[in-house]
């Protein structure tokens, strides 16, 4: 694709530019210029994906789960074949750093691999002679026609934890990737269809609201999975589930890290930096803000703080020279956590490092904002009343482990936690106790890889079976218990009254 050509569509294995829709800019973050355009559709868009879905399901179904998996170990090879190419894509539509874009693209492929194993996934139960002559099984079938809708911030893994799984299941899909970074899912879908998949199981709609809406509102449409911030997560469980489609919709976050005074100073400061700072803060299980108990803000914060000032900054759309630290994904998002920093200090917080002041040079009008490291924030300050998701770590204060647990328990949020302690009886309290569906033992950002579920709790999550895993099968399927009666031809015991 030329620099600033339009995303096409993709249904019923072709790939096409309506005509007729504005579009939406596509930026490289890391040099603030647009790159493509995406075409805001709406439901003419989706009837038709729908439709290609539909007419294609029943084929789909039909092929042997073996058949299925075959299409996603080639997929697999393709891949790995593409592998550089695909990450520097990106790093460009993102602004991550390449080697967070391997991780991104890493930890997609590994959920093609877990879709390689459907035949085992997809057994089902039985038992012989429930009733003299009478045996029962159940089985797994697809669901027909189900849609992923997803966000900005891991544009391979996200939208990979919904479609291998789906796919492999028998299901069709419709993917709705985000409009901030459509390019990647583009190439790995081009190269889905090169490893054989039919026309009309995989189909691409683009857009906003309207797209979404017609998905949710679309008879023909059964299943939704949707990964994006809380207040939509909410919104798009309501309607889907009000129109009768099962829904697992993952919302945003607020990750508390614990830190004890008897924690490692060097290894914990090193992964407390990479949890916070990672992809510039712009991660549901970033570790964003951190309680220092005790004495652990004397220990911890002056090496944290030395690590944090000597993070590079800069473009990472070049292979040949990265930086630590890339953009955030756009202008409006670098200005709100700018604001958001500004509102913390006024409130009387400790700006001990202040990312406002980053500069990069070579790359003027990119959307940087460095690494913010904010100390001596208190539960009422501003920064602790919305999920920031940009590069700031704001630190508070506590006496206890169980002021600090009570500390996190108050968010409404429950996506990850994470403890830096040598205290197994610490690390016992605080897994026990705290709040949030996926938990870390000095291990900053604990994201499951993909054969666990992602299981975020509270506000992180509404619905009942979470993506990926055994559960992301369970949420791509329904179950069928079949009893059967073989009439008595036989004279053995089995049949005898
Ligand atoms: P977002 O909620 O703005 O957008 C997500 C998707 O919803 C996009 O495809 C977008 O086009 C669509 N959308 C936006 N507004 C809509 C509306 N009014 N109605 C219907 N659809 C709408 O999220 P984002 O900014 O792209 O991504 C960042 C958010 O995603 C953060 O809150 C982050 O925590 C969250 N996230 C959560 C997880 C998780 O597993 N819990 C994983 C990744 C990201």
């Amino acid at each position: 694709m030329s620099s600033t050509e339009t995303c096409p569509l993709y249904i019923d294995g072709s790939w096409s530019v309506p005509s007729s829709h504005p579009t939406s800019p596509v930026h490289n973050p890391s040099r603030g210029s647009v790159i493509a355009g995406v075409p805001m559709c709406g439901a003419a868009e989706v009837d038709a994906a729908v439709a290609s879905a539909k007419k294609a399901f029943p084929m789909w179904r039909d092929t042997p789960p073996n058949d299925r998996a075959q299409v996603f170990f080639r997929l697999k090879i393709l891949l790995e074949e593409a592998f550089h190419d695909l990450c520097l894509g990106i790093a460009t539509e993102h602004g991550k750093t390449l080697a967070e874009a391997r991780g991104d693209l890493r930890r997609g492929i590994e959920v093609v691999e877990f879709a390689c194993g459907i035949p085992t996934l997809l057994m089902g139960e039985s038992l012989e002679n429930i009733a003299r002559g009478i045996d029962c099984h159940t089985d797994r079938h697809p669901l027909g026609v189900v849609a992923g809708i997803c966000p900005f911030n891991f544009p391979a893994l996200v939208p990979m934890w919904m479609w291998p799984v789906a796919l492999a299941c028998g299901n069709c899909f419709i993917l709705k990737p985000s409009e901030k970074v459509p390019l990647t899912m583009q190439r790995v879908i081009g190269l889905l269809e090169k490893a054989g998949l039919p026309p009309g199981v995989m189909n691409i709609v683009h857009g906003g609201r309207e797209c979404v809406d017609a998905l949710l509102e679309h008879p023909d449409v059964a299943a939704i999975s949707f990964v994006g911030s809380t207040p939509i997560a909410r919104e798009i469980h309501r309607k889907g589930t009000l129109n009768g489609k099962r829904v697992q919709a993952a919302g945003g976050a607020k990750n508390f890290v614990i830190l004890m005074p008897d924690a490692d100073v060097d290894r914990t400061v090193e992964a407390v930096k990479d949890g916070a700072f990672g992809c510039a803060g712009e991660r549901c299980m970033a570790g964003s803000t951190a309680v220092a108990v005790g004495e652990a803000g004397e220990r911890l914060l002056p090496a944290l703080a030395d690590l944090v000032s000597s993070m590079k900054v800069g473009p990472t759309d070049r292979a040949d020279s990265q930086p630590d630290m890339g953009a955030v994904i756009s202008r409006e998002h670098r200005d709100r956590v700018a604001h958001l920093i500004d509102a913390g200090e006024a409130a009387g917080a400790k700006v001990l490092t202040d990312g406002r002041k980053t500069r990069v040079d070579d790359a003027p009008d990119g959307f940087y904002l460095g690494p913010t490291l904010i100390d001596q924030v208190t539960p009422d300050n501003p920064l602790m009343d919305t999920e920031v998701f940009g590069p700031v770590l704001a630190v508070l204060r506590a006496d206890t482990l169980e002021q600090a647990i009570a500390e996190a328990n108050k968010q409404a949020f429950g996506n990850g936690a994470a403890i830096f302690t040598n205290s197994g009886k610490a690390a016992r309290e605080f897994r026990r106790n705290v709040s949030a569906g996926m938990v870390g033992i000095n291990v900053a950002v604990p994201a499951p890889l993909a054969y666990f579920p992602f299981t975020g709790w509270n506000d992180s999550f509404f619905g009942d079976l979470h993506i990926q895993g055994k559960e992301g099968v369970e949420f791509y399927t329904q179950r069928k218990t079949t009893t059967t009666r073989w009439f008595g031809f036989g004279d053995g015991e089995v049949w005898a009254k």
